[in-house]
């Protein structure tokens, strides 16, 4: 289990999220809705640890264990991913050793270049990516496409248990965003939780989603399913 314990957050002086109790079981997944501005990525990048992001109250927890002081790649260790909604470009990273060094990290050991070849080969050609995709610099120049083909690579690679996507469908065309839903709908199991942050509802329709979120002015306005999406499709967040 993922918990949000009454958790306030600020970006210096600006109050930003304002005591979000939220649990994320294992299993199941979720969907976080809202207005622009209504705090969904902020609370995104606190529970991944985003140090701009100060906890000013409350507690997070995966498991019965505390977050709050693990650093974000101690969180990600204990298998919580973040896609993020603007993602960074880095170059002189290469994706071949970003991936085998955060692979690396995860096992705990440094696996051979061959064997780590021999491991990813086959995950690029399911995506349809070539293997000079590899020789590029981390999301530097790539298309829309190619950004969430990424991630889903990362995801197919490490296994997170739990998966926040921050509007991965932005960016994407309807054919391109059909594709995305498709492969993380096959990644879906009991092991683990898919929380999504989306302004579109198609993703609904591919990922079966349990409990829908809505969030305002960094509140948790409601929580519910089927309703939820129907009231907001037909009347917007008012
Ligand atoms: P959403 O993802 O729901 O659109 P955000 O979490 O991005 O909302 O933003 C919530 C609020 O926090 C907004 O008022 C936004 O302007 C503010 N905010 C987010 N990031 C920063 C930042 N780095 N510096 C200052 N304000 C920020
Ligand atoms: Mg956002």
């Amino acid at each position: 289990m993922l918990e949000i314990h009454n958790l306030s957050v600020q970006i210096g002086e600006k109050k930003i999220l304002n005591q979000i109790s939220l649990a994320f079981e294992l299993g199941k997944n979720y969907c976080i809705l809202g207005k622009n501005g209504s705090g969904k990525s902020s609370l995104a990048m606190t529970l991944m640890g985003h140090p701009t992001y100060t906890i000013t109250e409350g507690e997070l927890s995966l498991d019965g264990e505390h977050l709050t002081t693990l650093s974000p790649d101690e969180r990600a260790k204990r298998g919580i991913f973040l896609a993020f909604q603007h993602i960074p470009e880095i170059p002189g990273i290469k994706l071949f050793e970003f991936l085998k060094g955060t692979y690396d990290v995860a096992q705990g050991h440094t696996t051979t270049f061959l064997a780590f070849k021999t491991l990813i080969e086959p995950l690029l050609e399911e995506l349809k990516l070539s293997k000079e995709f590899l020789r590029r610099d981390l999301n530097v120049g790539f298309s829309g496409g190619e950004r969430r083909k990424f991630e889903i690579l990362q995801i197919k690679l490490l296994r997170p248990k739990r998966i926040l996507l921050d509007e991965i469908d932005s960016g994407l065309d309807v054919d391109a965003f059909k594709v995305v839903a498709s492969r993380l709908a096959e990644l879906n199991s009991q092991e683990n939780t898919f929380i999504v942050i989306t302004h579109i509802f198609s993703i609904l329709e591919r990922l079966p989603i349990d409990e829908v979120i809505i969030m305002k002015e960094g509140t948790i306005a409601k929580k519910g399913w089927k309703e939820l999406v129907e009231q907001v499709k037909q009347n917007g967040f008012e």
